[in-house]
């Protein structure tokens, strides 16, 4: 309850008026929520304060996950579950074989048939192949705050990015301007560097400082002015940057370039300077900045810009000319009759439209100070004097991302702060709408109100946001770019994805974007421009700000979740593997009724952890597959023990675990006479030859098979042993563990005393033939098996 107050406090200051209140009142807050007025002023939120908007983001931020469960971790808990109930049951079938004489034997073996069921080494290389995805993360300019981030980047269906510096360069500059009075202008020059002229649309001949008009002055002090960007040369290296927020920075670029930059106009070097009264910045929600100036004659004047419509309701004239009466009052209608077609005109090329507007300011007692009047205060009556629009190209790489989405299945909305217009011009041009929407389309009604299909592919938030739950619910699918996006909006898209059960990544940068960070499956947020507090809400950071990054990370997710897959079906089939030849091999009894273990537990431990963890580990480092970026993403429910993995685990353990079995039974019984000796469970004696050296062939048949299977393993479906595919690009890492698995093989076969008294197996030597046609047995097997299952999908009407 003390932090809900103090976030309370922070979004909204308990401005409880020095009204009276009478005792007991509730007091409203916003927020539909109350406050229960209590003796000497005491103040307390109600409980129902956990049900309001920020009670709620206050409870999201608290309880952020960190303590539920991932589907990957829950599907882990799921599976030691069913491994400790195939363990119990292999034990009561142990004891069961011998009658229920349960002696250290009969234990021994029921120890082992539980050691083979539960992989070991499965939770460090699940672990260790995250951390390896995140690593690979980092290279890519993506940083992984959250573990669990990678598996819901994995399953993606719709990401929602915004517009300016993730699909654009934001590297703006400002092209065009409108003033009522003079038309239309066209500024020179590209990037950060100040130089560039001012032309008129029907002219060549550039305007400078001496021949433009006052209402053009009144424009650049505007956009000088009210900006908090700076510009400067590098010292080193000469080259101009740019410090501050880009759409500012675009500004003042505009106005150093006829010579009238912000610290020209505030320096007292050419006279008396333009003094900084008071500052109420820039913020996405009311889309506009202001500021108070003592102008060099002593006046104080008002500078407004930001977004047209926001500006316009703060206006109550526009200035037509500089003479007197040029200034003329007017109804919000007229002027959005007179200023709308205006920005259309340019926001229809793409340009993020600004408009500008100022006033003179009269105060009584002394200078205005930051904390005398608040931004409601001054945002009133002021004069309108024209729109700038900026460029901000989108980046190249924006539209080919753009593009692998829609392949990957995978939805991309814009949610933008701008303009419909600006934003229908970017998101045509980065691949986001068709390249035709809302070409030729008449002007009445304005390029958002097409409709496609039945789909409303562009809104406005304002249109969005009217929606209830219901309708939007009932749309065919929701709009790919709504513009003038406010925070909240952000929200209710999330919220409406989610009922349709979509996994949806959202970006963000904003302090105020952080509820809807939050309430996204992936939170993204921007290194370079976003706020701490955007960051801290986020489940990845993007250091290059680019939105390219963020499929490359998708991609990343997809590729580690389907390794995870692999591994865990190479691991767990391993571990089936074992528990067949035990199981079957409780029927090898010896003269004392006693079942001769075909695999040792020591050889069991050693597989389990030692032959098939670095094959695992190395599946879980191979490349992205060339189609993994062409299929749709895996369904919510589609865990990792999907069906069709278990009947492949079933598939592959089994047949491995005969195939292993028939290399022991081979040397008992084919090659020997049946001979099982006495006590051989506990070492070599006498009359135990044969059954060790069976041991022995079990287990590098074994060895050698789970190390083979890591092949077969890279790919799930297509064959993996054909000259094609062995000849492509390869994972070094399993050729690598292939040989240390060998090399520990022979040191466990040849060593003397560590095979016969710790392995309890001897070395081989013929067998190695039968080993070696094993191998050959397993490959077409499994090649059949996946011929097999090709031709099952294709029939359901797969691609494969
Ligand atoms: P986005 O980042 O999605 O493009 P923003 O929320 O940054 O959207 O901007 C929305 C609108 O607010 C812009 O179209 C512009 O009109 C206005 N705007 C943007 N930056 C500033 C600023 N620094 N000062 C005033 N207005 C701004
Ligand atoms: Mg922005």
């Amino acid at each position: 309850m003390q932090i809900l107050i103090f976030i309370f406090s922070i979004f909204r200051p308990a401005t409880i008026p020095n009204a009276e209140i009478p005792l007991g009142d509730r007091v409203n807050m916003g927020f539909s929520s109350t406050i229960l007025v209590k003796g000497r002023g005491h103040a307390i939120v109600t409980a129902t304060g956990m049900n309001t908007e920020i009670g709620r983001i206050a409870k999201r931020l608290m309880d952020s996950g960190e303590n539920s469960k991932t589907p990957l971790q829950k599907a882990l808990d799921r599976m030691a579950l069913v491994m400790l109930a195939v363990a119990i049951i292999s034990i009561i079938i142990t004891f069961g074989a011998s009658k229920f004489h349960i002696n250290d034997e009969v234990i021994l073996y029921a120890i082992s048939l539980a050691i083979a069921v539960i992989p070991e080494g499965l939770v460090a290389v699940v672990t260790l192949t995250q951390a390896f995805g995140v690593r690979s993360m980092a290279d890519k300019k993506c940083l992984v705050r959250r573990l669990a981030a990678l598996e819901s980047l994995g399953a993606v269906t719709n990401v929602c990015s915004d517009k300016t510096g993730t699909l654009t360069q934001s590297k703006m500059v400002l092209t065009r301007f409108w003033l009522p009075a003079d038309g239309h202008f066209n500024v020179s020059g590209l990037g950060v560097i100040p130089e560039g002229d001012i032309t008129a649309q029907d002219s060549t001949t550039p305007v400078t400082q001496e021949t433009m008009s006052p209402a053009m002055t009144q424009l650049i002090q505007n956009t000088s002015l009210c900006n908090t960007a700076t510009i400067r040369r590098d010292k080193e290296n000469g080259e101009w940057i740019t410090q501050g927020d880009p759409t500012e920075s675009a500004l003042q670029v505009f106005a150093h370039k006829v010579k009238m930059g912000n610290k020209r106009l505030t320096s007292d070097e050419n006279g008396t300077p333009w003094t900084l009264l008071a500052e109420y910045p820039f913020d996405s929600g009311v889309k506009r900045m202001s500021v108070i100036y003592k102008n060099p004659t002593g006046q104080a004047v008002a500078f407004l810009k930001g977004a047209t419509e926001r500006v316009l309701a703060c206006c109550s004239s526009i200035q037509f000319s500089d003479q007197e009466g040029g200034v003329r009052p007017m109804s919000q209608q007229e002027m959005e009759d007179i200023v709308f077609p205006q920005v259309e005109n340019l926001a229809r090329d793409g340009l993020r439209v600004l408009a500008l507007a100022t006033k003179s300011m009269k105060f009584e007692k002394g200078d205005i100070g930051p904390d005398d009047l608040t931004r409601e205060d001054v945002d009133v009556d002021f004069t309108l004097i024209g729109l700038c629009g900026i460029y901000d190209p989108p980046r190249v790489e924006s539209k080919p991302s753009v593009q692998s989405c829609h392949e990957a299945g995978i939805t991309v909305h814009m949610l933008t702060g701008d303009h419909h217009a600006t934003a229908t011009a970017i998101a045509r041009e980065v691949g986001i709408l068709p390249e035709n929407y809302g070409r030729g389309v008449s002007k009445e009604g304005g390029v958002d109100h097409v409709v496609v299909g039945e789909d409303k592919l562009v809104m406005t938030a304002m249109e969005f946001d009217k929606l209830s739950e219901e309708t939007i619910d009932a749309l065919p699918s929701l709009p790919l770019v709504i513009a003038r996006c406010s925070p909240d909006t952000k929200v209710k898209m999330i919220e409406a994805l989610h009922r349709r059960g979509k996994i949806a990544g959202m970006t963000g940068d904003g302090v105020n974007d952080s509820p809807s960070l939050k309430e996204s499956d992936i939170g993204i947020a921007m290194g370079q421009t976003g706020s701490d507090v955007a960051k801290q809400a986020a489940d990845i950071i993007l250091t290059d700000d680019n939105f390219s990054t963020i499929v490359l990370a998708i991609q990343e997710g997809r590729r580690v979740f389907s390794n995870i897959a692999r591994f865990v079906v190479h691991m767990i089939s391993g571990n089936v593997a074992e528990v067949v030849p035990l199981l079957i091999g409780l029927a090898f009894v010896d003269v004392d009724g006693t079942s001769v273990f075909p695999l040792s537990p020591v050889q069991i431990l050693f597989n389990n952890i030692l032959t098939s963890s670095p094959p695992a580990m190395s599946l879980g480092l191979e490349p992205i597959s060339e189609d993994a970026m062409k299929v749709p993403p895996r369904r919510r429910s589609e865990g990792l023990f999907a069906w069709s993995n278990v009947i492949d685990i079933l598939f592959y353990g089994f047949m491995i675990g005969i195939i292993c079995l028939l290399n022991f039974i081979v040397v008992i019984y084919g090659y020997g006479d049946g001979n099982l000796g006495q006590y051989c469970n506990e070492g070599l004696n006498p009359g135990c030859e044969q059954v060790f050296r069976a041991r022995g062939a079990l287990f590098a048949a074994l060895t050698i098979l789970i190390l083979l299977h890591a092949f077969t393993c890279r790919d799930l479906i297509h064959s993996t042993w054909n000259w094609r595919y062995l000849r492509r690009n390869h994972n070094k890492y399993l050729f690598y563990s292939f040989g240390i698995g060998f090399v520990l093989l022979l040191i466990t076969l040849y060593v003397p005393v560590l095979n016969t008294s710790v392995f309890k197996h001897s070395p081989i030597d013929w067998e190695w033939g039968m080993v070696a046609a094993s191998c050959v047995a397993y490959i077409a097997f499994a090649e059949l098996y996946k011929a097999g299952k090709r031709a099952l999908l294709r029939r359901r009407g797969y691609r494969v």
